[in-house]
């Protein structure tokens, strides 16, 4: 299958394809250097994204979510698989060649508190990958900044000041101000608003949307919490244990869910409204060991619906209509 899609004409309008990605972290190595054991971070993951859009990735923590947003960005070397970013296959290019492409390509961290460098101030972060790119000429430079400050809720007073002096909020604004300064197409989020308050998330959430709007930005935000994902996102896909189980549009994700880990993720969000009861699936049991994971299907061991051959084949991944995919025996 893998082989296969390698060969397959990229499609022209996705500014973002996946093919069969895989990521592998060595744990075990012999004296001479020979991986013994590895951990399958992100096993076989495959979609298509296009200009503007927003896929949510979700799932538990240790399922591989973070490492497929950071190896889409070659922050860490894909194992196998392919990455097609505008039409240009990057998976194997050299750290001189992504030079160019990674302008295009920026991250938001989780943790706004240690991706600031605290001897910077605010103008002096915003300035640097502007001049590195060369994306406006220097003697513009402070303008362009002071622009974009005021696009992201910046005061134009806070130019001068440091890091330690802003809140977690303000902190989120100037890392999004940073990714949005060299001008990129693709943003990955990854988990962008989790260490703020509720109230302040919201106003991240707006100005990633305001900003989407405004420069047609594809995002791909990474979340543990559903409700942020479904107030954002266009196409949702559902990771468990480094592989996708289910992929499709919100609508259809939201409205008909397939996989049983979806469903069981699903049944836990909150409702607002207390004459709707939903029925709460717990799984039982802890994630498995991306380490040693499962024969056959790998949410076997905590699924409800588990039979005999789930324990020795692994479902496979099918398209059910409109680009819904899901992996799961009781489909078939
Ligand atoms: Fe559950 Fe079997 Fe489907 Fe896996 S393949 S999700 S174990 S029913």
């Amino acid at each position: 299958m893998a082989d296969e899609r390698i060969n397959e004409a990229f499609d022209p309008d996705a500014i973002l394809e996946v093919r069969n990605i895989r990521k592998c972290f060595p744990i075990k190595k012999t004296f001479t250097g020979k991986v013994t054991q590895e951990l399958v971070a992100v096993d076989n993951v495959s979609f298509k994204l296009y200009p503007g859009e927003t896929l949510g990735i979700v799932g538990e923590s240790g399922c591989g979510k973070t490492t497929l947003g950071r190896t889409i960005l070659k922050l860490h070397p894909a194992t196998s698989g392919q990455i097609i970013f505008e039409g240009q296959d990057i998976t194997n290019l050299k750290s001189s060649e992504m030079r160019e492409i990674r302008k295009k390509m920026q991250i938001i961290f989780q943790d706004p508190y240690s991706s600031l460098p605290p001897r910077l101030t605010v103008g002096g972060i915003l300035s640097e990958p502007v001049k590195v790119h060369k994306i406006v000429p220097d003697n513009l430079t402070k303008q362009y900044v002071l622009d974009l400050m005021e696009k992201c809720g910046l005061r134009d007073y806070y130019y001068e000041r440091y890091p330690h002096e802003f809140s977690g909020g303000q902190r989120q604004r100037i890392c999004i101000a940073r990714a949005l300064s060299v001008k990129p197409k693709l943003v990955i989020c990854d988990e962008p608003v989790s260490a703020l308050d509720v109230s302040i998330q919201a106003q991240i959430i707006n100005l990633l949307k305001q900003m989407q709007k405004d420069l047609n930005l594809t995002y791909v935000f990474i979340s543990h919490d559903l409700s942020v994902v479904k107030f954002i996102s266009d196409k949702i896909g559902v990771m468990y244990l480094g592989s996708m189980v289910e992929f499709g549009s919100k609508t259809d994700i939201f409205d008909n869910p397939l996989h049983p880990y979806t469903k069981a993720l699903f049944s836990a969000i909150p409702q607002p409204d207390p004459d709707v009861k939903m029925e709460r699936i717990v799984l039982k049991g802890d994630i498995p060991s991306p380490a040693n994971p499962p024969k056959g299907c790998r949410f076997h061991t905590r699924c409800p619906h588990a039979m005999d051959i789930c324990k020795e084949v692994p479902p496979e991944y099918k398209d059910y209509g409109n680009g819904h995919c899901a992996a799961c025996h009781l489909l078939d």
